[in-house]
């Protein structure tokens, strides 16, 4: 019969072993029934367990038999063939079931063709669990070397299905528990705001990255057909392809097809066509779609490689879209329009394919307010609000939820009175408009103040333009990197470059150079784990172990900045050697260009970032060799007061407002002051109230922003006078507790 039993031996402890590791219950236990039909060649592979509280056994999984009936068929011992089996606790093998007096017909699963059936017990220490069942159209089709083959297997399956048993006892109980509570409960949930702004609409649970899809349940689609699930993937692959291109003109810096992955495996046979093999056997089209997508998921997230295990959020992505077009009415769209997404945590890759889908929102668990993660989603302009409650993941798909960015709070179930305050509050600030007044900024006692953006995107530059910004005081170059699968070449970057000057022509562009590491990894590029990211090989401690990386971005500045006025600045400088290594790299760099006659800019200006309590400490020193100090105090902060930014369980300790930090400010701007070089602060502090008018107080002169916020601070700026802003800057500075100045601030705000 051409049976293949050593294989298969060979094939069960290898699934066995990646059961151990990532799978969820119900793929492994599908892998398996799938493994042994194809093996034995059977037709149909099932397994029955026995539940001890029902005292029934149940169709847990299939391959053959019709899939809707997976959890519903219940027999009793000694019920149909199958209970029989269980009750004599020996193997059943019968040459034509339907003509045994045990044969018990269900209607609907489909068993009327399958003639062949052969049965062994699942036994663990003498408990019996229950059921292996094949079953062949064939008349006669299995024998007894079958049989033993198939008891063999039982016996090597029984640990891991006792243990799958385990599980999937528990998360059934659980799931009937939090049933109650899940259904229409509303709940408040405080955490913080990423980015600004109010959404509507319906949970989506991505979850971690590695957490089964189980997609949105819809009552009555079961009886969607093959016919249905071909119209679902044209209509999926037409809509990438369509946004690709519209990604490519609105991000032109990500031209390295950001959907790549999703077209390639719509397109791969191994993908969609296994899911059309298993509608044609009877499953239906949505839990095909769901079991292909979470086969796909177990195989990226239990690959070593983090680029594999990435993949994973992709391939959940693509199972949504299939789904809503295989479900929805024929004007609605396929994407997440109308929809909050939950996960666990993005890639600021993700964030920008799941922003161009409509994404309404975003509620993320943990994470910091400046992580990159919300940098990005306010520079998209999308609402994303971080918690760290684990109700977050008690929340159903389709749960009406209401996400308020301003205030750092989601609202599930909303009431129809709270849902209709909401809606008011988001016309009134949609009614807000912020108009810049001018495209030069005084204080009341007439100081000149320079207004510079913060740009991330190319797409940035608009609002920029808009808000009337006198520059770019820092372009974060690392997001083309960041949101691309590979390396952009020294052409992309240099298009990207030359953008940014010629849109800004005749105005200062400061560049910074690559700031990978910490919270920013680059997963087809990181090679080691590092224990510490945030005090490990980042920004320019990467650019400078990585001198082939860090030319070629110096290069594409270099060229990009011909004609114009080019300023280049590195990422957390440690110390002045740090700098002048850097520096000597942009010489050697420009003058490689000029021997091979590449037109470049000769004379760009290099500033430092002061992002490190070390670098506060030589910037006496630093400012002699700097052509200009940018403080990130974003990153400064975090160095000086020992608390990562982005680890939810300390990032509430996370404040600007500590003495040391203030006095810090103070050191380098008058470091910058001694020698006579500019100084910016664009650390996200620039756009807050009390600290702009410390900074000011303090002789800083130039602010680099979020442009959407250029409007607002500009009016407060203007309604600022020096001399009180310096009495404010001196009272703080002679203060030793952060309450103290908490207490002061509020007075005085
Ligand atoms: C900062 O650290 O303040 C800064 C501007 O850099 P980033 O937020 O990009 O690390
Ligand atoms: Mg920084």
């Amino acid at each position: 019969m051409g049976k293949n039993s050593i294989d298969l031996f060979y094939d069960i402890s290898e699934l066995l072993r990646l059961f151990e590791k990532t799978m969820t219950i119900e793929n492994f236990l599908y892998s398996v029934v799938e493994l042994i039909a194809t093996h034995m060649k059977s037709d149909v592979c099932s397994i029955y367990l026995y539940d001890e509280n029902s005292g029934q056994l149940i169709l847990t999984t299939t391959m053959g038999l019709s899939e809707d009936y997976t959890g519903k068929v219940k027999l009793s011992p000694g019920e149909g063939l199958t209970g029989l089996c269980f009750k004599e606790g020996k193997p059943l093998l019968v040459m034509e079931g339907q003509k045994h007096p045990s044969f018990k017909l269900i209607p609907g699963l489909t068993e009327e063709k399958y003639n062949a059936f052969l049965a062994v017990p699942i036994i663990r220490s003498m408990i019996p669990l229950g059921v292996l069942v094949l079953q062949h159209e064939k008349i006669g089709y299995f024998q007894e070397t079958d049989e033993r083959t198939l008891s063999v297997i039982a016996a090597q399956i029984a640990v891991a299905i006792e243990n799958a048993k385990l599980i999937l006892e528990i998360t059934h109980k659980k799931k009937s528990h939090t049933h109650i509570t899940e259904v229409e409960e509303s709940f408040f949930l405080k955490g913080s705001a990423g980015s600004s702004g109010i959404a509507f609409g319906h949970a989506v649970i991505l979850g971690k990255r590695d957490d089964a899809f189980t997609g949105i349940p819809k009552g009555k689609s079961t009886s969607l057909t093959l016919k249905d699930f071909e119209r679902a993937l044209g209509e999926t692959l037409l809509q990438l392809e369509e946004l690709q291109r519209e990604m490519e003109s609105e991000f032109s810096e990500m031209v390295s097809l950001i959907f790549s992955a999703h077209l390639l495996m719509l397109g791969d046979t191994a993908f969609s066509g296994r899911m059309i093999d298993l509608i044609r056997k009877g499953t239906s089209a949505e839990k095909a779609i769901i079991r292909v997508i979470n086969q796909y998921i177990d195989l990226f997230s239990s690959d070593p490689n983090p680029r594999f295990k990435e993949k994973a959020l992709d391939v959940k992505d693509i199972g949504h879209r299939l789904l809503r077009n295989l479900q929805k009415a024929e004007d609605e769209p396929g994407d997440y329009t109308g929809q909050i997404i939950i996960a666990y945590e993005l890639l600021p890759s993700e964030l920008v394919k799941l922003s161009a889908q409509n994404a309404a929102g975003f509620l993320l668990y943990g994470g910091g307010i400046t992580a990159h993660i919300a940098i990005l989603a306010r520079s998209i302009g999308i609402p994303m609000v971080f918690c760290d409650d684990e109700r977050l993941f008690r929340i159903k798909s389709g749960t009406c939820i209401i996400i308020d960015a301003y205030q750092g709070t989601a609202i599930i179930n909303p009431g129809k009175e709270v849902y209709d305050n909401y809606q008011t509050m988001q016309n009134d600030h949609k009614k807000i408009v912020k108009k810049r007044v001018s495209g030069t900024t005084f204080t009341r006692d007439k100081t000149r103040i320079h207004l510079y953006a913060n740009i991330n995107l190319l797409s940035d530059l608009k609002i920029a333009i808009k808000m009337k910004a006198e520059g770019i005081g820092l372009y974060r170059s690392e997001f083309p990197y960041l949101v691309r699968n590979e390396l952009p070449s020294e052409d992309d970057q240099y298009r990207v470059y030359r953008k940014l000057l010629e849109e800004m022509t005749g105005k200062e562009v400061s560049l910074r150079t690559l700031d990978i590491g910490g919270d920013k990894m680059l997963s087809y590029l990181s090679s080691s784990q590092e224990a510490n990211p945030f005090l490990g090989l980042r920004a320019i401690r990467f650019s400078l172990k990585n001198r082939n990386i860090f030319s070629t971005q110096l290069k594409a500045m270099l060229r990009a900045g011909e004609g114009f006025t080019l300023k280049i600045m590195f990422p957390l400088i440690a110390s002045v050697d740090d700098f002048m290594e850097a520096k000597n790299i942009v010489l050697e760099n420009m003058e490689t260009l000029k021997a091979n006659g590449i037109p470049c800019n000769n004379k760009p200006r290099l500033g430092a970032m002061i992002e490190l309590p070390s670098a506060v400490e030589v910037a006496h020193e630093l400012a002699q060799q700097a052509d200009f100090f940018s403080i990130g105090t974003n990153d400064l902060v975090q160095y000086m007061l020992g608390i990562d930014r982005t680890n939810e369980t300390v990032c509430s300790m996370y404040t600007h407002y500590h003495p040391a930090v203030f006095r810090a400010l103070k050191k380098v701007v008058n470091a910058a002051k001694e020698k006579s070089i500019e100084l910016s602060v664009c650390g996200d502090i620039a756009s807050e109230p009390f600290f702009i008018i410390f900074l000011i107080g303090i002789g800083v002169r130039q602010l680099s922003l979020n442009p959407r916020l250029l409007g607002d601070i500009q009016v407060q700026i203007n309604s600022l006078n020096v001399k009180d802003a310096e009495i404010i800057a001196a009272n703080i500075l002679s203060m030793g507790t952060t309450k103290e100045i908490y207490g002061y601030v509020e007075s005085i705000l």
